[in-house]
């Protein structure tokens, strides 16, 4: 699995398109919650709350993982957030809610283009698996 991980960061440092880039591109269908020039946010795939929901950069740009961030992303990964606490309120999540970024092999990222998972309707535990 860690092998499978670093041969997709690889692939995506150079220029493959993600699964993120086909929804980008409307190659691969979503249910939007969220859009504009900059961010995306839809509903993912395989919840793990009753509310789940990724939000991510329309343009990559370096940004396959946290990790590779720098001093320019500054200001997309504020948008980033700003829209996680956007998408929430729209959402209804007024209770609270959890904001996750797997970063990398150890960090469990299956996707190599940068996402924040929003998580919601239900009690969370801490610490995470
Ligand atoms: P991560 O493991 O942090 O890289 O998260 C990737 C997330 O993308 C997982 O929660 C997947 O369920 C989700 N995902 C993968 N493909 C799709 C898709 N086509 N539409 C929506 N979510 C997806």
């Amino acid at each position: 699995i860690r092998a499978a991980a670093q041969n997709l960061a690889k692939q995506a440092e150079s220029g493959v398109p993600t699964i993120f880039d086909k929804i980008v591109k409307k190659e691969i269908p979503c249910t939007v919650v969220y859009e504009d020039d900059k961010v995306l946010a839809f509903r993912d795939i395989n919840p793990q709350a009753p509310t789940h929901i990724v939000i991510i950069p329309k343009d990559r740009d370096g940004l396959t993982q946290l990790s590779k961030a720098e001093e320019r992303h500054k200001e997309i990964l504020g948008h980033l957030m700003y829209t996680a606490s956007l998408v929430a309120k729209n959402l209804g999540l007024d209770d609270g809610f959890r904001l996750v970024i797997n970063d990398g092999a150890s960090g469990c990222q299956s996707v190599y283009h940068l996402h924040l998972h929003l998580l919601g309707g239900r009690q969370m535990k801490w610490p995470p698996g």
